[in-house]
């Protein structure tokens, strides 16, 4: 059988594909990733906007597979920003020297399976072609940026981007009239960090969304010292957690405690770092109707207390979806910027686009002057990076067609039909609803103990059954079914309204069962010594 030119390609260098990397490269396999991008990072290479950085808190997000790196490395913030992060993962990658087997700039436009040779054929948008045995796709879960579709966005005279695509360049936005479509946790963040620095700032609103404060911080020597010695409790901790934060929820019973006492932990939580309002809280806030108007109710009382002008108040406070129903971003400074005289709220709900001009945006009731134009539009979460590739597998069948409508894998890893090829944080895994790098190392060392059970015993084809597939496709299906934001369209539930029409039907994208639930069937699954894989 002809060799191939690599036994193992990963698609991405962002987090995954890093982390990847280093474990193929520790089994002594032949392997190299393929980035698209001129940089390592993924996310944090390719995003560069303002205010731009981590909602979970650092020291959940660095890698836990080396205990020296842990050691190494001080993260600043409690949220540590973009460039940071970026710096990171620049250092993992020397650290473990990474670098010369990652090639830059090498974007994937194909791979065909070939039956015959048993590999897969990639091909290259440069037109390079490359054969290996394996495929392992990093591609994550936001790197496909979505614009929308107004007429007229190319006529317009100043610089003009999707949130993903800042540019790299320093933009000096002082004194400019800047326009943010979109009030995402990209749109969020920009606006909060912006606000104070442009000449006129409007923002352009379809639906709000609930966000609570991210209490950042510094981190010192003497905080990270001690973080060091919890490193272990801590990941400890984040294993338990559904999300794979280090947040446990009060599990005391919504309705057992009083409501001075309910009020009194939603005060303490709205003041602690990161996710705890939704995480630490009564898991009953998340499930039951009653208990999450309640805390609906409380998060747009806060809100209102930090505005001025109490219509302006009423605009972000979502109407459509209650608190924690769909992704939910994290701001500082977002509410107290709309007191500010040069920030204006702009509510589409009111006053849709009707087109962009050269030199700014028609809204139904009035023309609004621009100099740089912002969409924080969001993504095609999960599926559209592989929607982006030509991938073919068995007799040339697309995996685009295959997933037409919605994805379906065995486990969030395999996919039936694609053989050798395997996903990490793949559609319908844990990682598109947890602390990313968390779920990323449990789909890492599960993927390479995959691998090297394969190669212990020779074999050169792995192909997860068809039945099987349908299984896992089903309690993804369930899971989500069964979350109370299961009816609520965010890209949690696999909607996207720049891609998808409104009435589409519902597509599942992530896994709901929760980080311990995966993760535990994940290694039931290999103890069973893989027996829904075909080997061969
Ligand atoms: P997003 O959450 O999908 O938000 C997109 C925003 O754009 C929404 O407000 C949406 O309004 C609006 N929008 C979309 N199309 C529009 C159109 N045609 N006209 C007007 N408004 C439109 O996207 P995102 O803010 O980029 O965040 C995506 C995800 O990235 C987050 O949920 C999070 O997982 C991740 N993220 C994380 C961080 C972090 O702190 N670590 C920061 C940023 C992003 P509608 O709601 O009305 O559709």
């Amino acid at each position: 059988m002809t060799q191939p030119q690599y036994e193992v390609l990963v698609i991405g260098a962002g987090v995954a594909g890093i982390c990847q990397i280093k474990k193929l490269k520790d089994l002594g396999i032949n392997a190299l990733v393929l980035e698209a991008g001129a940089g390592l990072g993924g996310t944090w290479f390719n995003n560069r906007y303002p205010g731009c950085r981590f909602d979970s808190e650092s020291y959940t997000y660095g890698f836990a597979f080396s205990r020296e790196l842990l050691d190494e490395w001080h993260w600043k913030e409690l949220f540590s920003p973009q460039p940071e992060n970026l710096k990171y993962l620049n250092f993992v990658a020397d650290k473990f020297d990474l670098k010369p087997h990652i090639r830059l700039n090498a974007g994937v436009a194909a791979m065909h399976w070939d039956e015959a040779t048993r590999c897969w054929s990639v091909k290259l948008q440069d037109g390079d072609v490359l054969t290996s045995r394996f495929i392992i796709t990093c591609t994550g879960a936001l790197g496909v940026p979505t614009m929308p579709n107004y007429d007229g966005m190319d006529t317009f005279r100043g610089p003009s981007f999707h949130s993903y695509h800042w540019p790299h360049t320093p933009l000096d936005v002082s004194d400019k009239k800047v326009g943010i479509v979109g009030t995402g946790a990209s749109g969020i963040q920009i606006i909060a960090d912006i606000a104070d620095q442009v000449s006129e700032l409007t923002v352009f609103q379809r639906h709000p969304n609930w966000s609570v404060p991210l209490n950042n911080r510094q981190i010192d020597d003497a905080e990270m010292a001690d973080i060091r010695t919890r490193y272990e409790a801590i990941f400890a901790t984040c294993a338990k957690s559904n999300g794979g934060f280090d947040h446990l929820p009060d599990r005391r019973g919504y309705d057992t405690v009083s409501e001075v006492e309910r009020r009194a932990l939603w005060d303490a939580l709205y003041d602690a770092p990161g996710f705890a309002l939704l995480l630490a809280n009564f898991p009953e806030t998340f499930l039951d109707a009653k208990a999450n108007r309640d805390l609906s109710d409380y998060v747009a009382e806060r809100i209102r207390a930090r505005l001025d002008d109490p219509q302006i108040a009423e605009k972000l406070i979502p109407q459509d979806h209650g608190f924690g129903m769909r992704r939910m971003p994290m701001e500082t400074g977002y509410f107290e910027a709309y007191n500010r005289e040069n920030v204006r709220l702009v509510s589409l709900l009111d006053t849709p686009i009707e087109r962009i001009d050269a030199d700014g945006v028609q809204l139904t009731y009035e023309h609004i002057e621009l100099d740089i134009l912002v969409y924080a539009t969001g993504f095609d979460a999960m599926t559209g990076a592989f929607d982006k590739m030509d991938i073919r597998g068995v007799e040339g069948q697309s995996l685009k067609d295959k997933w037409h409508g919605s994805p379906s894998t065995y486990l969030g890893v395999l996919v039936n039909g694609f053989p050798n090829m395997m996903m990490v944080a793949g559609p319908q895994s844990v990682s598109g609803s947890t602390n990313y790098p968390r779920s990323i190392e449990v789909g890492v060392d599960w993927v390479s103990a995959l691998l090297q059970h394969a190669r212990d015993k020779g074999l050169t084809r792995l192909e997860a059954d068809g039945t099987a597939e349908a299984e896992w496709t089903q309690e993804v299906i369930s899971m989500q079914e069964n979350m109370p934001f299961s009816k609520v369209k965010s890209w949690f539930t696999g909607f996207n309204a720049n891609v998808h029409a409104a009435d589409a039907a519902p597509r599942y994208i992530a896994y709901w069962g929760g980080a311990p639930r995966y993760t535990k069937i994940l290694r039931a699954k290999q103890a069973d010594n893989y027996a829904d894989i075909a080997f061969d």
